[in-house]
């Protein structure tokens, strides 16, 4: 099981009002699996996704990651394993603004311990982006820096890559072609959970998980 999410509680107060974001959330995606999430707004998908990143604290429950615990260790810990085993692709974006996109990429490998320039080359024309390596994220188009965004994610080959919307402010042609990398990725055994309204992604998913007021409901 590369990830495992079990009984997830996360409630936000403001003032005296309690909203209950995630109630009771258990879910499992496998090696090789592609598993879409589903939901209207306001649903829980963003806060799921960022109790699975460890961003986000949840009051219950447990998130394991290729077996180690993620939620409720210091933030330090938490760091290191989004560093080596996590690929992410949130809305509010996963590029440094100060640093090219070739300088994002290999950034995001020192955080893994790794270095390989042939491998930034090569995920820069995975993504259509092998003319842009020098560009800033200011400098590239919508489509482009989700381009730019899905190439950071999976700098460190991470086994399992957690997206929220990552079609949603692309044009047919990237989104087809963020549907095509992430099916490679199944392909290759790690598991991705990508929120999303797309009909395209959800019909390449292997499975449907869908979220209604914080809870599953999948049946
Ligand atoms: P989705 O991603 O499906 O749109 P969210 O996870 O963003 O859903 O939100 C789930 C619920 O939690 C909503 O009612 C939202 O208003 C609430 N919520 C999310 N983040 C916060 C926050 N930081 N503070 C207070 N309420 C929040
Ligand atoms: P999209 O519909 O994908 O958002 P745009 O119409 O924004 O595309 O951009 C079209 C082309 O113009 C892209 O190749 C993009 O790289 C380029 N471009 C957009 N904004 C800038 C910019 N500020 N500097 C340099 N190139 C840009």
């Amino acid at each position: 099981m590369l990830l495992e999410v079990n009984e997830l509680y996360r409630f936000y107060h403001i003032e005296d009002e309690e909203t209950a974001a995630l109630r009771g959330v258990s879910l499992e995606v496998e090696a090789g699996e592609l598993v879409a999430l589903v939901g209207p707004s306001g649903s829980g998908k963003s806060t799921l996704l960022n109790c699975i990143a460890g961003l986000d604290e949840p009051d219950g429950g447990f998130v394991d990651i290729k077996g180690e615990r993620m939620t409720r260790r210091s933030e330090k810990a938490r760091a290191r394993l989004r560093a080596l085993h996590l690929g992410m692709m949130m809305q509010s974006g996963n590029l440094f603004f100060h640093l090219s996109v070739t300088e994002n990429i290999r950034l995001r490998m020192m955080l893994a311990d790794r270095r390989d320039e042939s491998r930034i080359r090569s995920l820069l024309s995975t993504v259509g982006l092998a003319h842009r390596g020098d560009n800033y994220p200011t400098q590239l188009s919508g489509g482009e820096t989700a381009r730019a965004g899905l190439a950071v994610a999976l700098a460190a080959e991470p086994s399992v890559l957690i997206a929220d919307e990552p079609t949603a402010e692309v044009d047919k042609h990237t989104e087809a072609m963020l549907v095509e990398l992430f099916e490679t990725r199944k392909a290759a055994g790690f598991a991705s959970l990508i929120a999303t309204h797309s009909e395209q992604l959800a019909r390449t998913a292997d499975r449907i998980i869908r979220l209604r007021d914080g809870r599953t409901d999948n049946d």
